[in-house]
């Protein structure tokens, strides 16, 4: 029996790919192996969005070249570093047996199907023709057995060149993935499988394909399922969002109320700088639109502290944006230049100890600011889907709601991962929730 080892670094998109590739190995008689070490073939699913990133990947080509000196193995190196690098990566590291960009992934079950014969015999990889696929594909499936959460990219790569990014470099420009196939993969996963689905796109909310926008396609989707319980979608861009898409968030049930919308800076000059093509007012205005539309709706962001020229009083307009929001979860990070986008050439660079503090400043204020607005909402009975046990106890389970909050609560009877159920949030610990079921 031949079997594989994948690893997906980075973002959602990449999990939900690799997830895709692994799906058609194991249709292929590929099985899952429990560590490198037992693998003929191992992939790794790499991420170029920062350097720390890259360096991770680095150290652990060192432990793949250490392994391929003591057992037959082929060495798969695809996603966004072989895309950005694959001259340096070949040099560096000729022990990789592929390098395969963005574009090549759904090409990898075929390639080792040609060089690993079934009963695990690792072959020559040199005579192993490379397709060199020149635009994207979406998957059928991209769904892993037994997950709670189900993510389905609908488009592919970015036309924006935020000026920090590197995606439109390495993903390419914007794909936008036919309609009846998200629904097609919709349907099947709504007969058995996931409680939630994600909708997924580097720029999710520019899709378009024919004459369907996003704001149809959500809508869609939503009518679409029965027994899944909340529909997500990641990452919006702020320009791209219409009221047309503001109303159909409304139009659903199913569609949770929780958006997150990267807000990066709360300050206009520094939001140009970017080239984000938003301000603040209009970010506002999206905000209060939805809050209008979608009664309860809460939100999540972005946030990047020392862009290039950035001072002390833009990151204090960041934190009010932050704090009139209320965000209930924020990912914040600081500037991290990458080779090839416009800010690397920037004059006012931050230096990093400055843009460590400003982080941690930020962190800090965060925190404060969502526990808060959290505090303020214990009292409610809320839908929420089991996910398992907390570490307080046996007796007790863990689940999210619609927010994606946690709360650890007492059951009222055994639970199980995925059940649904009514509880009551009393109160607040740490991030955490704590109740019973109703
Ligand atoms: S919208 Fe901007 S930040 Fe998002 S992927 Fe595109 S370039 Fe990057």
């Amino acid at each position: 029996m031949r079997k594989y080892w994948m690893e997906a670094y980075g973002c959602q998109m990449n999990l939900a790919e690799s997830d895709a590739v692994e799906k058609m190995l194991l249709r292929r008689g590929w099985e899952r192996a429990q560590s490198p070490e037992q693998a003929q073939a191992v992939i790794m699913n790499t991420c170029s969005v920062r350097q720390t990133a890259e360096n991770r990947i680095w150290g652990r080509l060192g432990f793949f070249q250490y392994l391929k000196t003591r057992q037959p193995m082929v060495l798969v190196l695809t996603g966004c570093m072989a895309q950005r690098i694959p001259q340096e990566l070949s040099e560096r590291a000729p022990y990789i047996d592929f390098i395969i960009g963005t574009n090549g992934k759904l090409d990898l079950a075929r390639i080792l199907d040609c060089c690993v014969s079934p009963d695990g015999t690792v072959g020559n990889t040199r005579d192993v023709r490379l397709d060199g696929a020149d635009c994207y594909h979406f998957a059928p499936l991209h769904y892993k057995e037994g997950d709670l959460t189900a993510y389905v990219p609908i488009m592919n790569g970015c036309n924006n060149f935020c000026a920090y990014c590197i995606v439109p470099y390495v993903r390419g420009r914007e794909v936008s993935r036919p309609a009846p196939e998200v629904l097609q993969e919709l349907r099947a996963l709504d007969v058995s499988g996931p409680a939630e689905i994600q909708l997924l796109g580097q720029n999710v909310n520019s899709y378009h394909w024919e004459d369907w926008n996003f704001a149809r396609l959500l809508q869609t989707c939503a009518e679409t399922l029965d027994r899944v319980l909340w529909l997500r979608f990641d990452s919006p861009h702020p320009k791209d969002f219409s009221d047309e898409t503001i109303r159909a968030l409304a139009s659903s049930p199913k569609i949770a109320r929780h958006f997150h919308i990267p807000l990066q800076s709360g300050s206009d000059r520094i939001l140009a700088l970017m080239n984000r093509r938003y301000t603040v007012k209009r970010y506002m205005e999206i905000i209060d639109s939805i809050r209008e539309t979608v009664p309860g709706a809460t939100f999540s962001t972005d946030v990047m502290v020392g862009f290039p020229t950035e001072t002390e009083d833009d990151v204090k307009a960041t934190r009010r944006v932050m704090e009139e929001v209320g965000f209930i979860e924020a990912f914040m990070y600081y500037f991290n230049p990458r080779e090839g986008t416009a800010a690397v050439k920037m004059d006012g660079q931050i230096p990093e100890d400055e843009k460590i503090r400003r982080l941690q400043g930020i962190i800090d204020f965060q925190l404060a600011n969502c526990a808060r607005i959290k505090a303020r909402r214990t009292g409610q009975v809320q839908t929420v889907l089991v996910t398992g046990r907390p570490r307080t106890g046996e007796t007790r389970a863990l689940g999210k709601n619609e927010h994606g909050e946690m709360i650890d609560f007492l059951p009222r009877q055994e639970l199980k991962v995925g059940d649904i159920v009514q509880v009551l949030f009393e109160a607040l610990n740490g991030n955490t929730f704590t109740g019973r079921q109703v």
